[in-house]
């Protein structure tokens, strides 16, 4: 362990500390006055690990001194130790979980991430994806600024640094000023713990109390786990302030049509949370009635792939009639076969995740259930397995559209080029995949499970861009035309 003291904040850094590379899908929680603020913190990234497996990190302020651990791996392996844990003392902590799925997974990629600012200490941690990061950063760099990471969270934090307004909320809000991009951003300065999302309110983010303790999560599975209460979400675009006078917040941002990410219900949050009113598990049943209604095909079962097809998998047989079986079983002590970072380990991965449950599908016409198809990787996988256990015919029906646009906005998927959708069509991904018939829900068919009519071509109501393409926010460093994006790094276009 290492101690620095400065003038301002002293803070004591055990583990890696430094540079990180683009947030991907990631969790964040933080408490604001509550005895033991880390233990009850490392409890709800616990929940939150499904969020991100690669590393987690914790901060926490005790008046003082910032105290902070960060380490790869997982929650539970890391903040288990009474000795970890008692060198994070203090009543306000913010924590963070990550994934990342390219092969750099390095120890400087962790967060919070911690600065001495002229006002003092801050400990920040990001969930979601700037869309102009680098142009940022080249500006920055031109203007003097020394970057020890390719990490959007550090250009917030040199944003902050050199922005002219006294009040640390007037800074961070200057700094968003000038960033594009989905982002939820949880931070703690000596006297406050702040709170907010991006003026669209792509990435989640809720608050929840615990006797007077403020909590600020990504899902509420992690409220429950330690006895909170859910107020409620954090709104687009809402700057949450806490501190010794209580909450308050502000709306800086001029506003923006709201378009929550809608992979969120489909795949990312955890089934037992609410967002933005709705019941994660809910959603997923009623998008897998919509799918029976729109695609149902005569068959004896109806299979979840474990885990993620599950609650659409009951939704889907509940509507048809058909029986739910569990003729995929899971091994538990695998994690998200997606997260393992190369192709040769996701192969692996997904034969020591699954085995077909053979006294269920022998002789019978079968239909899987998923959640989507990204690589095509799983799906190969599951069907020949399906098969080898018997099934006489399998059909594959999917809970969200064809996923054929990569996401700039901190949901982790591949280039295009690697997305099955974006390279085949359905009957080519049915060969491919070795299925007797293949569909996927239709994008008004997602709508319509969510409660609307339909998908507003105007003004979707959420952000389906990997789905339609239809990308809300600028993608300044991400510019398709490779010579266009050497000029929008220049600043000279936009
Ligand atoms: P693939 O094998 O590439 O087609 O991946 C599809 C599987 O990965 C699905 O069964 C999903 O449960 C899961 N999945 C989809 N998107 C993601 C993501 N962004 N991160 C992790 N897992 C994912």
């Amino acid at each position: 362990m290492t101690a620095s003291r400065t003038s301002n904040a002293p803070v004591k850094i055990t583990g890696p500390g430094g540079l990180t590379a683009p947030e991907e899908e990631c969790g964040l929680f933080g408490i604001y006055g509550m005895v033991d603020a880390a233990t009850h913190t490392a409890l709800g990234l616990h929940a939150l690990q499904h969020r991100g497996q690669e590393a987690g990190g914790i901060v926490a302020y005790d008046g003082e001194q910032f105290h902070s651990h960060r380490a790869l791996g997982l929650v539970g392996d890391n903040f288990n130790s009474t000795d970890t844990m008692k060198q994070l003392v203090g009543d306000m902590a913010i924590g963070h979980v990550r994934y990342s799925t390219s092969g750099g997974t390095v120890l400087r990629n962790i967060q919070p991430l911690f600065a001495d600012f002229k006002f003092g200490g801050l400990a920040i941690a990001h969930n979601g994806n700037l869309t102009n990061a680098i142009k940022i950063r080249h500006e920055l760099v031109q203007r003097g600024c020394i970057f020890q990471s390719t990490s959007d969270t550090e250009t917030i934090i040199h944003l902050i640094a050199i922005s002219e307004y006294g009040r640390v909320v007037d800074r961070i809000t200057d700094a968003l000023s000038h960033v594009e991009g989905a982002y939820s951003l949880l931070a703690i300065t000596q006297k406050k713990m702040i709170g907010l999302r991006d003026p669209y309110g792509v990435r989640p983010l809720v608050l929840g109390r615990l006797g007077d303790a403020w909590i600020m999560s990504s899902e509420t599975c992690a409220l429950d786990i330690i006895g909170a209460e859910f107020v409620r979400d954090v709104e687009p675009g809402e700057i949450v302030i806490i501190d010794d006078k209580g909450l308050h917040s502000i709306k800086p941002f001029s506003k923006k049509p709201n378009r929550f990410c809608i992979f969120e219900y489909i795949y990312f949050a955890r089934p037992d949370s609410i967002m933005e009113g709705r019941s994660v598990y809910e959603v997923r049943k009623n998008i897998g009635a919509e799918l029976a209604r729109e695609s149902h095909v005569d068959s004896d079962l109806i299979v979840p792939v474990p885990d993620s097809g599950v609650p659409a998998a009951i939704g889907y047989s509940q509507q048809c009639g058909v029986p739910f079986e569990l003729g995929i079983i899971r091994n538990h002590y695998v994690g998200r076969t997606f997260i393992e970072p190369s192709d040769q380990i996701r192969h692996l991965g997904v034969r020591l995740k699954h085995n077909g449950n053979a006294a269920m599908l022998k002789g019978k016409r079968v239909v899987l259930v998923d959640d989507s198809i990204v690589r095509g990787t799983t799906s190969v996988k599951i069907v020949e397995m399906v098969r080898s256990a018997g099934a006489k015919e399998v059909h594959m029906r999917i809970s969200s559209p064809p996923t054929a646009h990569p996401c700039f906005y901190g949901i982790d998927t591949p280039q295009q080029k690697d997305l099955l959708a974006a390279q085949y069509d359905l009957d080519a991904m049915a060969k491919h995949i070795g299925v007797d018939s293949l569909a996927f829900i239709s994008v008004d068919g997602l709508y319509r499970a969510l409660g609307e009519e339909g998908r507003n071509i105007e003004v979707p109501q959420y952000c389906d861009a990997c789905f339609s393409g239809d990308y809300p926010i600028a993608l300044i460093d991400h510019d398709k035309n490779p010579a266009q994006q050497q000029l929008s790094l220049l600043g000279e276009h936009k």
